[in-house]
């Protein structure tokens, strides 16, 4: 059995990561969930939240993936992360995920002040993903 991870990131726009890696760190509903070589089988859903890899190729280096909630999948070593969207540090538009954010506390404010429950559960939802956006483009 190998002794390193397999990790991909799948979303509908296809495979935005894959690498080897020694441990896995993606944040659950329940908290953090920390993943090495030969975890057992695990099924788990995420958090809007960051996913960080440490990858085998350089000694301390750690990529960081901002995911957009998802499933994360442990299998025989294999990690794969199925999520709506997902960016890594490097790839993220920090103007445009700073306007999101503008954006969904303008949607907020409006819609606390027109009692609309279910815009403000989007707005909320778009607020925390343009955050995470903002936070994980920190680490690049
Ligand atoms: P926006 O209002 O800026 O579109 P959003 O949260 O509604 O933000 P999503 O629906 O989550 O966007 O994502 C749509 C697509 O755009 C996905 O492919 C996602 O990876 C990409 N995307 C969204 N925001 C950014 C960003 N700030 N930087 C890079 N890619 C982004």
């Amino acid at each position: 059995m190998s002794h390193f991870l397999e990790v991909s990131v799948v979303t509908p726009n296809g495979i935005v990561y894959e690498h080897h890696a020694n441990k896995v760190v993606a944040r659950t509903p329940d908290g953090d969930l920390g993943i090495l070589p030969r975890h057992a089988p695990i099924i788990a859903p995420l958090t809007i939240d960051e996913v960080r890899v440490k990858r085998i190729d350089s000694d301390e280096h750690v990529d960081w993936i901002a995911v957009n909630g998802g499933i994360l999948e442990v299998r025989d070593n294999v990690v794969t992360i199925i999520a709506d969207s997902a960016e890594r540090e490097r790839d993220i538009d920090v103007p445009r995920a700073e306007r999101a954010k503008r954006r969904a506390e303008e949607l907020i404010a409006e819609a606390k002040a027109h009692d609309d429950v279910d815009e403000l559960r989007r707005a909320t939802v778009a607020l925390h993903r343009a955050i995470n956006r903002i936070n994980v483009s920190k680490h690049y």
